[in-house]
This record gives C-alpha cells, sequence and structure tokens, in this order.
C-alpha cells in the first residue's frame, strides 16, 4: 500500500515514509492509495474474532509487506492491550466506552500504536529519535504513555505551567526513563511554537534527529477503525440499522468511522457532534468550510476551530457535499445543554456520562427525533472516563466519581518535571546538554 498527500494525488510514499514525516513536505495529509475492502465474510463472521484479530486483519491491508507480519501481530496485541465494550443503557441505545486504556482516553489506541510502529522503524534502521510534542492536556499523556519503555526513542512533553488540570499534570509528569515532562512558563501557544522553532533549527537537527508525533500521523488515525469494527461485532445480530454519534474536534475519530464504513463494514450514519466550535456543523449544512479560531467550552478537547481531517474527509468523498451528507448528520450544543444532560443521562439510565460523550449524545437524540419514523441500533462514543472531568461531573450529580486504579496509581506518584522559560535559546540548551550520545 502506498500513501498520497491530500494536496498531491500523483505522488506516492510507503508506508514508513508517511509515519516517519507525520505531514507531507506540501502541508497535506497522507491518504491510502487505495481504500481495501474487508469483504462480506469477514463481516459475517466477526463474532469469532477477537478485537486483536480484528485490528490484525485489518492493519495488515495498509501495512502490507513494511512489517513481517509475526512483528505487526506482536505491535498489535502490545498496542490493543484494552477492551473497547459496549454498554446497553436503553433498548437499542449503546455506549461504546474507548477509555479503557493507560490515560483514560480514546487517544491510546492513536497514540499506542503510533508508539509501537514507530519504534520498530527506528529499531530496524538502528537510529535513536527525539520526539518533541506540545500539549494542553490529554494528548501530552496519551503519547507520552503510548512511548513509554520503547527503546531508541526519548519523547519531551512541553506543557503550559498552571494551564492544565491537576489530573493532567500528574499524568503527564509521573513517568520516568524515556519520558521528560517539560514545565513551560507560558502559554500551550508558546510550546507550539517552541517545538516548530526546534524543528526547523539546523544545528540542532545536525545534533539529535528529532522527530513529532502529530495528531495528523496517519498511524494515529488506522487504529481508530478497529474500535468500530469491534463495536459493530457486539450489535450486529439486532438487525436494525447502525448509527454512530462521535464527539468531535480535530475530526481523527469520526474520519476513522468513515474509513471503516469504506472497508464495508456497513453503517447507516455518522453523526458530527460538536460543541460550540461547530465549523465542521456550519460545513455539513452550507458546504463552505471556514476556519475560526477556538473557544473555551466544557467539552475541551473538542475545541478546535480549524479541524485538520476535514481535508482527509473531503478527499474520502471526492470533494462531493452530497455524499458527505449521505454519511453524516452533524449538530452543535452549549455548555448548558451538555451539562443539563450530564444530569439527564444519569437520571434516566444510571449512567455517568462525561460532558464529551454527553455532547455525542445530544446530536444522537436530535437525529433520532429527525428520524422517527424508523428504527436504529445507536451508539455514542464515550471518548473519555468521568474521572478525568471528576469535578464537573459531580459538580452536576450528586455522586461521587470513583477514580480507576490506573489513574490512582500515577495521582500518588512524584511530580517529575524540568522547569523552562518560554524562551527558545534555554530549550535548546536543555535539549543539547542533556543528549548523551
Ligand atoms: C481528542 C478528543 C475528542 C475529539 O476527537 P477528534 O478525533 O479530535 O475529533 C473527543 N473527546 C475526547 C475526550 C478527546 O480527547
Amino acid at each position: 500500500m502506498k500513501y498520497y498527500s491530500t494536496n498531491n494525488r500523483y505522488k506516492f510514499f510507503s508506508f514508513e515514509e508517511a509515519i516517519t514525516k507525520g505531514l507531507a513536505d506540501d502541508g497535506g495529509l497522507f491518504m491510502p492509495e487505495s481504500i481495501p475492502n474487508l469483504g462480506k465474510e469477514f463481516i459475517q463472521n466477526l463474532e469469532k474474532k477477537s478485537f486483536v484479530e480484528i485490528a490484525i486483519e485489518v492493519s495488515k491491508h495498509f501495512v502490507c509487506n513494511e512489517i513481517p507480519q509475526s512483528k505487526l501481530e506482536e505491535i498489535i496485541s502490545d498496542a490493543i492491550n484494552f477492551p473497547a465494550p459496549i454498554i446497553e443503557i436503553n433498548k437499542n441505545l449503546f455506549v461504546l466506552e474507548l477509555f479503557h486504556g493507560p490515560t483514560l482516553a480514546f487517544k491510546d489506541f492513536g497514540a499506542r500504536f503510533l508508539a509501537k510502529i514507530m519504534g520498530y522503524f527506528a529499531q530496524k534502521k538502528k537510529s535513536h529519535l527525539n520526539i518533541l510534542v506540545a500539549t494542553s492536556g490529554d494528548t501530552g499523556s496519551a503519547v507520552a504513555n503510548g512511548f513509554y519503555n520503547t527503546q531508541g526513542i526519548n519523547v519531551y512533553i512541553l506543557y503550559p505551567k498552571g494551564k492544565v488540570s491537576k489530573i493532567q499534570e500528574r499524568q503527564l509528569t509521573s513517568l520516568d526513563k524515556n519520558i521528560t515532562a517539560l514545565e513551560i512558563d507560558g502559554t500551550f501557544d508558546d510550546c507550539q511554537r517552541l517545538v516548530k522553532t526546534a524543528f526547523v533549527d539546523l544545528e540542532l537537527n545536525n545534533k539529535m534527529n528529532l522527530s513529532s508525533a502529530n495528531s495528523i500521523n496517519i498511524a494515529r488515525l488506522l487504529p481508530q477503525s478497529f474500535f468500530y469494527i469491534e463495536a459493530f461485532k457486539q450489535i450486529y445480530d439486532k438487525s436494525l440499522p447502525v448509527v454512530f454519534s462521535v464527539p468531535s474536534g480535530n475530526l481523527g475519530n469520526i474520519t476513522a468511522g468513515l474509513l471503516a464504513k469504506k472497508m464495508g463494514l456497513p453503517i447507516h450514519k455518522f453523526i458530527g457532534a460538536t460543541n460550540k466550535n461547530d465549523v465542521f456543523t456550519e460545513f455539513i449544512k452550507s458546504g463552505n468550510f471556514k476556519p475560526r479560531a477556538s473557544v473555551l467550552t466544557l467539552s475541551n478537547a473538542m475545541d478546535v476551530g480549524n479541524p485538520s481531517n476535514l481535508s482527509r474527509i473531503i478527499d474520502l468523498y471526492s470533494n462531493s457535499i452530497d455524499e458527505i451528507r449521505n454519511d453524516i448528520y452533524s449538530a452543535t450544543f452549549t455548555d448548558v445543554q451538555t451539562r443539563e444532560t450530564v444530569k439527564r443521562v444519569y437520571k434516566e439510565y444510571d449512567y455517568i456520562i462525561e460532558p464529551h460523550g454527553a455532547v455525542g449524545y445530544l446530536a444522537l437524540e436530535k437525529f433520532l427525533k429527525e428520524n422517527s419514523e424508523q428504527k436504529f441500533s445507536s451508539v455514542v462514543l464515550e471518548t473519555a472516563h468521568p474521572a478525568k472531568f471528576k469535578d464537573e461531573v459531580e459538580q452536576e450529580l450528586s455522586v461521587e466519581v470513583e477514580i480507576p486504579e490506573r489513574l490512582a496509581k500515577c495521582l500518588s506518584k512524584e511530580k517529575k518535571a524540568v522547569e523552562l522559560s518560554s524562551e527558545y535559546k534555554e530549550l535548546k540548551k536543555y535539549l543539547i546538554g542533556g543528549y548523551s550520545v
């Protein structure tokens, strides 16, 4: 399988090149040259397959001969080492829990897969990689965790001092070995600027092999398609058309679902649920893409004003807004509605949903109301564990949100971070000084 950039359909790259580059030199996003068809037999026999077996079969099509079969199996068993269970909270209404990974968010799927794949290619070339990531919270901990203990790769996580939640900070700063947390006296934008400056600093790049673990890397997208298939496996005997509601920000998650549909998974509709950052909802309505600055909301991992994966969706549908609308419905909701929904879902179904999942639930409800003549099997993707938003959730409900053991463990560890100012020369001095050959 070869990969091309969404800005140029005629130049091809290997899987390894697409992973290593992350973003194409022309600024486009990598896409597979063709979408494999999983085949009717594969879909009909899903029930007999484990989550890991499904993931292996799907990724074989995308990796082809660039990673030996036995190695790929090892990578996947290692990356997808937690389940994606479906809970029926009401008749034909399901929640897909994507938070059973080490950092309690669905980003664990993408980050772990990317880390193991990059680790494999680095080891094969016997090269030593240094990964720089700027984070406003969640991405950093999933990436750090994914790369933890990976041979030949050091990870530096830059986060803004005092601007991530206590839980997020503990998740970022409680790892050791090949992971270093850099606490920057500045904003998230400063962290991003520092990382970008480092990537174009020739002197630094001559001294150390730098790489990114960017969210638009195709190896972070592909593994997200696995859990749609795993979810479908758990409900398809209901013989109703299936609808997935996806809390959306940068649109990576919903793009992976669309990819699964193009591979042959029979999904009736995808719902792109947005908060007040509703550029995507506007796009579905008007056909016009108008990026704008993001605003802060309760579902903050969806606060994206310029969703990069939209170019992948447009590419998947060859630029046809009618075909996009055929497969995708979208709706947007406020924080007030989100809060009210956290409360209502608990009252009606005795299920604790966090703010991102609540936005997904609202969009699903709207879709079902507008299509009440038909019956569906409906699935809301719950993208994070409620304990990650403990304060917000407990404010709405008079119950205590239990903290899972893997989070409690990391909360009890000591914070380890290197404090740096937001001046680039200080970061550079630290990286060069701290790098041992
Ligand atoms: C990242 C994230 C999202 C948004 O996913 P995209 O792929 O960026 O659309 C939703 N919920 C949570 C909890 C997230 O961390």
